[in-house]
């Protein structure tokens, strides 16, 4: 079977932001043993999930990328579960709910891939992934294959090794721990209805919070006294209810995200000397005015 390729593929719908152009080639895995072929292929391409922390050039991105939204098995067997790169949160947290499994009740939530929210350490209402994983299993582009230990992954707020060192997430495994059922169903709707009140619904097109909380602090709090939830810069507005996202309200392009996130930054930092670290990723390559603005985000 070959694996499927698009070109050209116009990739804004399946974004949470709505936002980005056409991407030169894109890979859709459905299994380890083709995202792997992949890999071999080229060492350093791009690998996403579910797009739901990553802003995409409205110009959209000269080059490959996969896409691992059709991998998506998952494997459960006594408190252990294993699941691949593209499996979504919310998908992997009710499955175990059935099983009365707890602790993935966080990623009830939120639309991320298991992929990225183990190269994040994605995290809500008190729990995080590094809380439950027990291992794994990534391509390193220098060694290959390697089962990482939760240790090996280096675990920090909203980061892990996996940047530094360019690993993809092919599959993790996590252990839980046996619970009710209904107490963990009541659980979930509990970190629903909290989100309700404190998130924006993807009914709003975003890409979650912006910029990472600085330590001791929050970013939100920090927006919002620098008069965050007036600004607009085009399409993009901040959200009138919590100034740590930003709402593309139709027509926003990347630029738009970029200019808006630039001024948030720089407020903060010309009010209390603090520079927001952004949250979110970037994917383009054919805007320089783009990719000067995001330099200028990243710079520490
Ligand atoms: C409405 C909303 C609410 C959100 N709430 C939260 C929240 O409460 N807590 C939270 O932590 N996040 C939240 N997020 C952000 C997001 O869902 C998480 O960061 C999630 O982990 C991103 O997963 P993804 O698959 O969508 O990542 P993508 O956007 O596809 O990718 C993000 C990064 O992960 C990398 N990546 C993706 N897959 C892999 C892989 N297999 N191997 C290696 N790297 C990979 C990408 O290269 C990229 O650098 C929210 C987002 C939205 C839209």
């Amino acid at each position: 079977m070959s694996i499927r390729v698009e070109k050209d593929f116009e990739i804004r719908k399946l974004t949470t932001f709505k936002i980005g152009g056409k991407i030169g080639l894109v890979y859709f895995p459905k299994n380890s043993h083709e995202l792997i072929e992949i890999l071999e292929k080229n060492h350093r391409i791009p690998v996403f999930g579910n797009l739901s922390d990553t802003l995409i050039s409205t110009d959209g991105y000269d080059g490959e990328i996969v896409l691992t939204s059709e991998m998506d098995e998952i494997e459960i067997a006594e408190n252990r579960v294993k699941a691949l790169c593209g499996v979504k949160g919310p998908k992997l947290s009710q499955e175990v709910q059935k099983k009365g499994l707890s602790g993935l009740e966080f990623m009830i939530g939120f639309p991320g891939s298991i992929g990225g929210e183990v190269f994040m350490n994605a995290g809500a209402n008190g729990q995080c992934v590094a809380d439950n994983l027990v291992n794994a299993l990534c391509y390193n582009p220098k060694i290959g294959l390697k089962t990482y230990t939760k240790d090996e992954l280096e675990f920090e707020y909203r980061t892990s090794v996996c940047a530094k060192l360019g690993l993809t997430v092919i599959e993790a495994e996590f252990e839980l721990e046996e619970k009710d059922p209904d107490r963990i169903k009541f659980q979930m709707d509990e970190n629903l209805k909290f989100r309700k009140n404190h998130q924006p619904s993807l009914a709003l097109p975003n890409c979650g919070s912006i910029f990472k909380n600085p330590i001791g602090d929050s970013a939100g709090r920090l927006l919002e006294s620098i008069g965050a939830k007036s600004l607009t810069v085009g399409g993009a507005h901040v959200w009138r209810n919590h100034s740590n996202f930003i709402i593309n309200s139709g027509n926003a392009t990347s630029f738009d995200v970029l200019t808006l996130m630039n001024e948030l930054q720089f407020r903060v930092k010309d009010t209390y000397n603090i520079i927001l670290e952004p949250e979110l990723k970037f994917l383009g390559n054919k805007n320089k005015k783009e990719n000067e603005l995001w330099q200028k985000l990243n710079q520490k």
